[in-house]
């Protein structure tokens, strides 16, 4: 079934999953064991309790350390998911409802953001759809609007397969916006040097679970916010009251505080962007020397995602590529193949965050390998 993520029974699964995803297994330990921690689990700490209090001081000063997040910068854990940001971005920093920011749309999910901040500013779209309707590369980041307030950009798109391994340095004084919510925590990011005024990350892909937004915004934007922007979006009474304007999602903040323990220990953010090529490396290098029985969308390798990798198997001829999901499945590989917002799509996609270890990526790499073999022997015999 398109979609189910269950292995045969005894088999243990490869997720590959776009999100929401597994968590290293280490982390995953670490979060069960809060269960039976003599101190109470944060699911049910009061958020007002110094026990809590004190668990969000961790996170917020873990994060900081691993993200290396200026001072400049405050740092909010907000409800909504992504899809609240694609709101609250605009509301924030749009008092009026018609000032004009670029949406810089490289894929269908800069492409929904558009959609609902168009409710709420004046967009100036600079998009590199395809006819077809299909994403190939990054739209020119030359000649943009010097009035926009702010210049949205999403820094990995999750269906596409398209990232930006850095984040531009534009000719115009707006800050940007950046959508990270599926690579956030997968590379460094020069926070001043690239004038980032807000970055925002749903937890489900890199960081934790659903549930909880990591927001990141620089304080000489607060302070302004829309008249009708909801409080629980609100980034100034946000960070006026530390995070604690309402119940914040106690559980997934610890969750996150754990992930990021472990992310530090592991050797921090260039640590997880050297597994991130390394992984994304075996896969494309495979797809690449297939000889077209494996091929990816985007061709230019500067802009091919690291988290993750669209692919199709035989020309997604769809006898071939059953037979390759369900080779894999026996093997406890699942998630290549799944439902999205914008349909099931063409390709399928192995996903590659953090939770996903080298040693993972390398048994879809051998496995795909192995596919292909089998395959080119049955081709050639008959
Ligand atoms: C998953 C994803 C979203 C949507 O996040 P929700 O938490 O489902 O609202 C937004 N942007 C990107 C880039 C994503 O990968």
């Amino acid at each position: 079934m398109i979609g189910s993520l269950l292995p045969p029974s005894g088999v243990t699964p490869l997720n590959f999953s776009p999100g929401p995803t597994s968590l290293a297994a280490e982390v995953q330990t670490s979060i069960k064991a809060l269960f039976d921690a003599e101190r109470m689990c944060s699911m049910y700490l009061s958020h007002r309790s110094p026990e809590f209090l004190d668990i969000l001081a961790n996170v917020v000063q873990r994060c900081r350390m691993a993200m290396n997040i200026p001072e400049q910068y405050e740092i909010l854990f907000m409800h909504g998911g992504g899809h609240g940001q694609f709101a609250a971005v605009p509301l924030n920093l749009c008092p009026k409802g018609d000032e004009k920011a670029t949406y810089l749309v490289n894929g269908t999910w800069s492409k929904r953001a558009l959609s609902d901040a168009s409710k709420y500013c004046r967009p100036i779209v600079v998009s590199s759809e395809n006819t077809d309707g299909t994403f190939t590369h990054n739209p020119s980041f030359e000649h943009l609007d010097p009035e926009s307030k702010y210049v949205y950009l999403c820094s990995n798109e999750t269906v596409n397969g398209i990232e930006l391994h850095q984040l531009p340095k534009l000719s115009i004084k707006a800050p940007l916006v950046i959508d990270a919510s599926s690579d956030f925590s997968t590379k460094p990011i020069d926070w001043l040097g690239s004038n980032v005024g807000v970055l925002y990350a749903c937890a489900s892909k890199n960081i934790g679970h659903p549930g909880l937004t990591l927001c990141v915004i620089r304080k000489d934007l607060l302070g302004t916010p829309s008249q009708l922007c909801p409080g629980v979006l609100c980034y100034t009474t946000n960070a006026r009251e530390g995070n604690l304007w309402n119940t914040i999602a106690t559980f997934n903040v610890e969750v996150v505080n754990i992930f990021m323990q472990w992310m530090i220990a592991q050797g921090g953010v260039h640590e997880m962007e050297r597994r991130a090529i390394a992984k994304s490396s075996m896969l494309y290098d495979l797809i690449d020397k297939s000889e077209g029985f494996y091929s990816t969308p985007i061709a230019d390798p500067s802009i091919r995602s690291r988290m993750n990798i669209p692919f199709d198997v035989a020309g997604g001829d769809e006898e071939t590529t059953r037979d390759f999901l369900i080779q894999g499945w026996e093997q406890g590989i699942v998630g290549l193949r799944t439902l999205t917002p914008f349909g099931v799509g063409k390709y399928l996609r192995a996903s590659l965050y953090n939770g996903v270890s080298v040693h993972q990526a390398k048994v879809l790499a051998d496995f795909m390998a192995g596919f292909l073999k089998t395959y080119r022997t049955k081709d050639s015999a008959a």
